[in-house]
């Protein structure tokens, strides 16, 4: 009992959202500490073009469980939540990890309620203390850091998307087939009428190699969008801050910070960013930071390996005119 850790991963449409791959790598460090065993578990009708995902073969856990009925057809919260709980009732997980994704964030807390135990959502950060498994998560509006164990199991969570970098596993993990018990029962009061696969492209900022960031300091939307233009020719990605959301201005899928994605970037340069530590928290494992403000006493300022004091929208169309003299 208490012997396996699950890790929740998100499969849709033959494809496993990248952020179950990493909650895996805290997971299995963790459950290696522990003499404990990670489990994959992945939740389709389809359980054989399940199993030969290639990303699968290189999961950082020990186990890979496919439950396969043809109920799974379609994501659905109560029916996929109930496989959970009965699944969790038999295996009497140690914990069940949920990546913060929109499935994770609706399946996590109704899991956790059926099976009356506690749910620290949106762990950056987990470390073990003793018999303590510390999950660390912003709270008080995100201007700290809390530390939090539970004391109920099995543990769980969501963990932030982005805060952990995927690992490979030397060694391909076991994958099989989840039998539930025949009296299960494959129920949901949710029909789904249509569905339509996501067109859009997934974000690419959380494992970009350069990101160049807009804040505030920016000052108009025409600025954002030559460091947009800037980012084609750099071959970056572009990041904002959480005010540029909320002027319509950029998508909430751009915000970097505790709030959205968290980039560790090999260059990070933040065009008029104060710094804030909701912003900072989501990009202070960049390898070199540069920013870009007017005023020297700003905090990004002061946390960066170099600093250009100087007006963010004037820098950016000199860049520009003088990569292109360069390329013609
Ligand atoms: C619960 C909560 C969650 C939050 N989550 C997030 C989050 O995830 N991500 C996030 O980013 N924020 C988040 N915030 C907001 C955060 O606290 C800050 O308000 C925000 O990061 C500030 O954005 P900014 O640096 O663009 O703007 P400002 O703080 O207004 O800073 C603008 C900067 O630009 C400089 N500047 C001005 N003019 C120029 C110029 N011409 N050229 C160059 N520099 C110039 C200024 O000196 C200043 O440093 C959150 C806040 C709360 C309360």
């Amino acid at each position: 009992m208490e012997e396996i850790i699950i890790a929740y991963g998100e499969y849709n449409n033959g494809k496993l959202h990248p952020a179950s791959l990493e909650i895996l790598t805290p997971l299995y460090d963790i459950a290696e500490r522990l003499g404990k065993k990670l489990v994959l578990l992945l939740l389709t009708e389809d359980f054989e073009r399940a199993q030969s995902l290639p990303e699968l073969k290189k999961a950082l856990c020990h186990y890979v469980w496919i439950v396969s009925a043809p109920e799974l057809k379609d994501y659905r919260d109560d029916l996929y939540s109930e496989v959970i709980i009965e699944l969790s009732k038999r295996e009497m997980p140690y914990g069940v990890f949920f990546p913060a994704t929109f499935q994770g964030m609706s399946l996590a807390p109704r899991i956790a309620g059926a099976l009356q135990v506690g749910l620290c959502a949106h762990v950056n950060d987990l470390k073990l203390e003793g018999d303590n498994l510390l999950m660390f998560r912003p709270t008080y509006g995100d201007n700290i850091i809390a530390s939090l164990y539970s004391t109920t199991i099995p543990i769980m969570a969501t963990l932030s998307l982005g805060a952990f970098v995927i690992k490979e596993n030397p060694f391909s993990p076991q994958i099989s087939k989840y039998e539930m018990p025949p009296e299960f029962k494959w129920q949901s009061k949710m029909k789904i009428r249509k569905s339509k696969p996501l067109i859009k492209e997934p974000s690419r900022l959380s494992v970009a190699k350069i990101v160049l960031a807009g804040g505030m300091g920016l000052k108009t939307k025409e600025n954002l969008a030559l460091l947009r233009e800037l980012a084609k020719v750099l071959r970056a990605e572009v990041g904002v801050t959480r005010p540029l959301c909320h002027a319509g201005w950029a998508k909430e899928e751009e915000m970097i910070g505790v709030s959205g994605v968290s980039v560790r970037p090999k260059l990070y340069i933040g065009f008029g960013i104060s710094g804030a530590i909701q912003h900072t928290l989501g990009m202070e494992n960049s390898e070199f930071i540069i920013a870009v403000n007017t005023d020297k006493e700003a905090p990004l300022v002061k946390m960066a390996h170099l600093s250009l004091i100087c007006d963010a929208g004037e820098l950016i169309k000199s860049l520009l005119k003088q990569l292109s003299r360069e390329s013609n």
